[in-house]
């Protein structure tokens, strides 16, 4: 049975600036992923606190809010079979170091804070930030 899903999809700062936001779409689209929607904006540190809200106990919250408000960003919603996790896969571990070989974060990430992509979790997720960002 089929399984189409939508998920949310962030090219970070780190990304943007490096002008890799094309490769990085290049995977989605190898992977039968389709761009259903996109823009690029540039958040506030306040918007990217509520974004990063569950986090908010974190030690790195801070860090990682000042970062994602830094620069530019891309936003898209990526739509296709099990898109969450098919994302999820090819995005790589959230550290650069322990990413598999051929995902975006082991290619294109800096660190553990610059790695390049946010990508929804779960399907819950995926709703609450699709909208975050496009509604
Ligand atoms: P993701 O879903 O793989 O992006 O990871 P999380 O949702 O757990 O964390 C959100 C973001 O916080 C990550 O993408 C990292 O850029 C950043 N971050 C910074 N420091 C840390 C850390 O020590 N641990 C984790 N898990 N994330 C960190």
């Amino acid at each position: 049975m089929s399984n189409i899903e939508q998920t949310l999809s962030i090219i970070k700062p780190d990304a943007v600036e490096r002008n890799l936001a094309e490769k990085i779409k290049e995977k989605f689209l190898e992977n039968e992923l389709i761009i259903k929607n996109q823009k690029k904006i540039q958040i506030t540190r306040e918007e990217a606190a509520e974004f990063y809200k569950v986090h908010q106990t974190k030690p790195f919250y801070d860090r990682l809010c000042n970062y994602l408000s830094s620069g530019p960003i891309v936003v898209m919603i990526l739509e296709g079979e099990n898109a969450i996790t098919v994302n999820r896969k090819i995005m790589g571990a959230t550290d650069p170091k322990q990413a598999d070989d051929g995902t975006i974060r082991k290619e294109f990430g800096i660190s553990i804070d610059k790695n390049s992509v946010h990508g929804s979790d779960s399907q819950d997720n995926a709703k609450k930030e699709i909208n975050f960002f496009f509604s």
